[in-house]
């Protein structure tokens, strides 16, 4: 399916009825925001909230953001900006195992890259879920005084056995009724370093025989000796996912906290959470509310992270910005644009139910973005010889004849792109074929084609090696034929092939990149993803390109006539040394050959 052929009208987005029934029902007026993120009094002590609504987006820094992210952030910004509300970037780093810094600067440049900035009015909306750990240890503890959360001594293996399961309501721990007294002071002591890592938790108190699994007393607190990229050693317990995102959502004043579907069961636990922690006088009210999505999911593409991950470290790919990764750096520097990764998102809407994408369609988006703003060029990717064998018989061994194209043909102001013919040039090998198959109106021995926007010339033949291979293509000008002058029409051919002139031409390292992955699903089911893995996804080659695109600076795009899109590699490329690394093809079709 074509993007662009698809119509334009809006895509179904749900999120969007839900902000227009909040802004409709004034759920939201009135709230005050204390200008940084905070607890109740913090924020009654600030002004009423400028912004209509406010969004986040919450990645936790133990890896690269993958395209499926990027349906997130544009979600999250793209939501709060069409509403006049402001998106936060948060990062999540209440984990301290797997997190680090690396990460958390990459997430930046991404974001920014995507188009997105969280700086409003002289404020930046960048937060660290780490910077309320102390607010959450109080929030814990008021929920222990308040007699809704307990310190659990039981093994993991009894707490997972007393959790019971969807057919049987789980058995109350025997330390469930401890009094607030005795919780606080086996709390006091997790945090001090009192107990061993796993010796005990803090659970919420709601209800072992709850329908709702999550409502299970759910862990709040782990004791883990771990070393936090923020907050270093200061702690040792440290707080669980589902206590510490509602927490984080409420302090920063959020009003819509959208996620992805596998949340939903997690959803009566935020709303005891923060309604308890209202009631209490901590938090500010109205709490934030969850409304979870379905997942985008690219076919061709793996997303999990920890699958990613495996990729680097056992070098299938060079990095997490090789260019067939789905991270954002690698799209990035496969050469796809923050406009296309926008468009593909915007286009797929928000619904209910987790979305597979064709790959297709991102590819499409792509080629829409590029189409207008890529400077045309020619280049050969297989390149073999042509000798004009008449040449310095016409002209004189030494004559150049000068020619030219447009840099764009929808951009005349662009110019002209300059360029000569000579004796020998550059074509691409399966431009010529010594016995033509069936409709090939190529190069073959008797057939006359045009060089693109030079002279019409006529095969006469080949020369070989040993090995047979094809060495030398020959062929004569047809005088009087050059494009753009009177004579150029009196010769009709069928064919026209690039070709890049021996003397101008600049080489180039090319790198032609396929899909990594030849299923659709690559990990669907139990498969390993390794076994769908595409073995040329890659191929290194060098190549010519015309003198146009000496001095060519990095990461900028251009249309290699016939052969597709592609982009000087960010890293790699160099004015004197080339790099190009394959976009995508001109049309639709596996890899875009
Ligand atoms: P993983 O489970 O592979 O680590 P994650 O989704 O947990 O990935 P986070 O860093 O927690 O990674 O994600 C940040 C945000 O991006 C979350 O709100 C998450 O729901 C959202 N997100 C991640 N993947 C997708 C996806 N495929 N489609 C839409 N949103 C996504
Ligand atoms: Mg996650």
């Amino acid at each position: 399916m074509s993007a662009a052929a698809k119509p334009t009208p809006a895509p179904a987005n749900f999120l969007r009825t839900v902000i227009e029934q909040d802004l409709a029902a004034g759920t939201y007026d009135g709230r005050h925001f204390g200008g940084s993120p905070g607890d109740a009094a913090h924020h009654a002590a600030g002004a009423v909230d400028p912004a209509r609504i406010r969004t986040r987006f919450p990645p936790e820094p133990n890896g690269y953001l993958h395209v499926g992210h990027a349906k997130s952030i544009c979600l999250n910004f793209g939501l709060a900006r069409d509403f006049g509300g402001i998106c936060h970037l948060r990062f999540d780093d209440t984990n301290p195992e797997k997190e680090e810094q690396e990460y958390v600067d990459a997430i930046v440049e991404m974001v920014r890259w995507l188009g997105f900035d969280w700086e409003t009015g002289g404020t930046s909306h960048l937060y660290y879920a780490s910077n309320y750990f102390d607010f959450m240890y109080r929030a814990a503890e008021t929920l222990i005084e308040r007699g809704l959360a307990y310190v659990d001594e039981q093994t993991p293996e009894q707490m997972r056995a007393n959790r019971g399961d969807f057919s049987t309501p789980g058995t109350d721990s025997p330390f469930r009724s401890r009094t607030p007294a005795e919780n606080l002071t086996r709390f006091r002591e997790m945090r001090d370093g009192l107990h061993a890592d796993g010796a005990m938790v803090l659970r919420a108190k709601i209800d072992m025989a709850s329908p709702n699994i999550n409502l299970r007393d759910p862990a709040l607190y782990r004791i883990k000796r771990a070393h936090h990229h923020n907050t270093g050693d200061r702690w040792c317990i440290y707080p669980m996912y589902t206590y510490a995102h509602p927490i984080e959502d409420a302090l920063e004043g959020i009003t819509h906290s959208f996620c992805t579907l596998e949340f939903e069961d997690q959803r009566p636990f935020y709303d005891w959470l923060l309604g308890q922690l209202a009631d209490a006088g901590l938090l500010a009210r109205p709490c934030p509310k969850q409304v979870e999505f379905g997942r985008l999911n690219l076919t061709y593409v793996i997303t999990s992270k920890r699958k990613l991950k495996a990729l680097v470290d056992e070098k299938i790919v060079t990095g997490w910005d090789d260019p067939r990764m789905p991270t954002l750096a690698g799209l990035r520097r496969r050469g796809y644009t923050p406009a296309a990764v926008r468009r593909m998102a915007d286009d797929t809407g928000a619904s209910k139910t987790n979305i597979w994408l064709d790959y297709a369609v991102l590819e499409q988006c792509l080629r829409d973005d590029l189409e207008g703003q890529a400077p045309r060029a020619m280049a050969v990717i297989d390149p073999v010889p042509l000798v004009l064998t008449n040449w310095s018989e016409l002209f004189g061994a030494e004559h150049r004849e000068p020619c030219h194209a447009p840099a764009h043909p929808q951009h005349p102001a662009w110019g002209l792109r300059q360029f000569s013919l000579g004796p020998e040039v550059w074509i691409e090998r399966d431009d010529f074929a010594e016995v033509p198959p069936k409709g090939f109106f190529r190069l073959f021995p008797g057939n006359k084609v045009r060089l693109k926007y030079g002279m019409v010339i006529e095969c006469t033949g080949c020369e070989k090696d040993a090995e047979g291979r094809i060495t030398r293509v020959l062929a004569t000008v047809v005088p009087d034929t050059k494009s753009g002058t009177p004579g150029a029409d009196a010769v009709k051919v069928k064919g026209n092939i690039t070709w890049v002139g021996v003397h101008d031409a600049v080489a180039t390292e090319l790198r032609l990149y396929d899909r990594l992955f030849r299923e659709a699903q690559p990990d669907a089911g139990d498969r390993d993803f390794r076994e769908a893995l595409n073995p040329d996804s890659l191929r290194v080659t060098r190549g010519w390109l015309e003198p146009s695109l000496a001095g060519w600076p990095a990461e900028r795009h251009v249309q290699f006539e016939r052969h597709g899109y592609f982009v000087s590699d960010r890293k790699d490329h160099r004015a004197d040394a080339p790099v190009f690394n394959r976009v995508t093809g001109l049309k639709d079709g596996w890899g875009g050959k």
